[in-house]
C-alpha cells in the first residue's frame, strides 16, 4: 500500500496525491469514470455518488492531487482556467470591488471587464508588484486582491506575503494565478493566499491535449462554498480531461527542471545575442536586470519556462515569429513543445491598447513558451528568427 503525506516531497505527491490505486482492482492508473450517473439502492441510499454534475470519481483524484501540491485543503477542477475564475468570481456578489493586477491574462481582464462588470462588479487594476499602489487602490466596498505572478505576458512579480498582509490588515479575500509558476516553483497557499488558480491546459496538463481549469483553497468554508457552486453552475471537466491532467502532473517535477533550464540559458544567450537597436529586450525574471529578479529568487523555487521579448515594432516582431520553424505560432503555453505567440493580436487582443502600453506591454512584444526539446534545436531556430526579424547574423553555440 502506497501511503503519502503532507511531508512527503513534491515529485512524490505529484504521482501519488489523489493517485492510489482502485479499491476494486488494484489498478495503478485511476480509471476514467465515464458515467454521467450512479446506481443507487434505495431512496437516498448510495455510494457518495448521485450524478456526474455533482461527483465524479476521476475528477476527484485530480482535485485531491492538486490539493495536495499548492499545499491546500480542497481543491476544485473546472472546465477551463476562465471558468475557475469565474466560479471565483461567483464567490462575490453585485457592488463588490476587486483590485487585480494590470497586467494579467487578456481573457482575465475580458471577463472582468466585460462579463462580471456587467452584472455589477467594479475593478482597479493596478501594478501589483507596488504593495503601495495595492493598498491605495482599496475601498470600503473591496473585496478581493487578485494577482497573477509571473504576469502573462510581461512576467511582473508580485510580493505575495506582502499581497496577503495588506488583506489580512484590510479583511480581504486573496486570489493568485499560478499557472505560469506551478506548485513545482511557487506555492501561493504558502504565502498566505487564501485560493490558488489554474489554468490546468497550460503546464500541469503539460501535452497540449486538453481544456481545464482548478481552484485551491486553504480553508474550509471557502471549499464549503465552492462545491456548492461546482455544483450549482456546473462548468465542471469531463473525466477524461481530468484523467489527461492527472496523467501529466505526474510528470511536471520533471517538465519544469527541463522548462526551466531550456528558458534560462536560452534567455542568457538571447540577452548577450540581442544587442543593436533592431534586436529585442529580454525578459525573464532569472536575468539579473528583470527588475522582480530578487523577489522571484525568495517566493520562486525557479523562474518559469516563459521568456518575452520586446522588439521595436510590430514588423520585426511579426518576421521574428514567421522565421521560426520549431517554435510552433499559435495561443497557449506550457506544453512540452515550444510555441510562439504575438500577446498584442493573440492571447490579449481585448486589452484596449492604451491599457497595454501604459503597463509597457507594446505590439512588438512576442511570447515564447520554452518546451523540452533540445536546447540546442530551440537556439538554432531563435538563430533564424533573429536573423529574419533584425538582419543580425548570430551563432547558434
Ligand atoms: N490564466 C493564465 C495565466 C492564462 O495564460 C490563461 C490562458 O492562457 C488562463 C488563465 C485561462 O485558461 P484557459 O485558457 O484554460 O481558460
Amino acid at each position: 500500500m502506497v501511503r503519502i503525506d503532507a511531508k512527503s516531497g513534491l515529485g512524490t505527491r505529484a504521482i501519488h496525491a489523489g493517485n492510489a490505486p482502485d479499491p476494486r482492482t488494484g489498478a495503478v492508473a485511476v480509471p476514467v469514470y465515464q458515467t454521467s450517473t450512479y446506481a443507487q439502492d434505495g431512496l437516498g441510499k448510495h455510494k457518495g455518488y448521485e450524478y456526474a454534475r455533482s461527483q465524479n470519481p476521476t475528477r476527484e483524484a485530480l482535485e485531491e492531487n492538486l490539493a495536495s501540491l499548492e499545499s491546500g485543503v480542497h481543491g476544485f477542477a473546472f472546465a477551463s482556467g476562465l471558468a475557475a475564475t469565474t466560479m471565483l468570481l461567483h464567490l462575490l456578489k453585485a457592488g463588490d470591488h476587486v483590485v487585480a493586477s494590470n497586467n494579467m491574462y487578456g481573457g482575465t481582464f475580458r471577463l472582468f471587464d466585460q462579463v462580471f462588470a456587467h452584472l455589477g462588479m467594479r475593478f482597479t487594476y493596478v501594478d501589483t508588484a507596488d504593495l503601495a499602489a495595492v493598498e491605495a487602490a482599496i475601498e470600503p466596498a473591496t473585496k478581493l486582491l487578485y494577482v497573477e505572478t509571473p504576469t502573462n505576458p510581461l512576467l511582473t512579480i508580485s510580493d505575495l506575503a506582502g499581497i496577503a498582509a495588506i488583506a489580512q490588515r484590510h479583511g480581504l479575500l486573496t486570489a493568485c494565478d499560478n499557472t505560469f509558476a506551478t506548485p513545482m516553483l511557487q506555492r501561493p497557499i504558502e504565502f498566505g493566499i487564501d485560493i490558488v488558480l489554474h489554468s490546468t491546459t497550460m503546464y500541469l496538463n503539460g501535452h497540449s491535449d486538453m481544456v481545464g481549469g482548478a481552484l485551491v483553497v486553504k480553508r474550509d468554508d471557502l471549499g464549503t462554498r465552492l462545491r456548492f457552486l461546482q455544483n450549482a453552475v456546473g462548468a465542471v471537466p469531463g473525466p477524461w480531461d481530468c484523467w489527461l491532467a492527472l496523467r501529466g502532473i505526474k510528470t511536471l517535477p520533471l517538465r519544469m527542471e527541463r522548462h526551466e533550464k531550456n528558458a534560462g540559458d536560452l534567455a542568457v544567450w538571447l540577452a548577450a545575442q540581442a544587442t543593436g537597436p533592431r534586436g529585442p529586450r529580454v525578459i525573464y525574471p532569472g536575468l539579473p536586470d528583470h527588475p522582480g529578479h530578487a523577489l522571484a529568487r525568495k517566493q520562486m523555487a525557479g523562474f518559469g519556462g516563459i521568456i518575452s521579448l520586446e522588439f521595436p515594432d510590430l514588423e520585426t516582431g511579426k518576421r521574428f515569429c514567421e522565421a521560426l520553424t520549431l517554435f510552433t505560432l499559435g495561443e497557449s503555453l506550457g506544453g512540452v513543445e515550444s510555441l510562439v505567440t504575438h500577446p498584442a493580436s493573440m492571447t490579449h487582443a481585448s486589452v484596449p491598447r492604451a491599457q497595454r502600453e501604459a503597463t509597457g506591454f507594446t505590439d512588438g512584444l512576442v511570447r515564447l513558451s520554452v518546451g523540452c526539446e533540445d536546447i540546442s534545436d530551440l537556439r538554432a531556430d531563435l538563430v533564424r528568427g533573429l536573423a529574419a526579424s533584425s538582419g543580425v547574423v548570430v551563432a547558434a553555440r
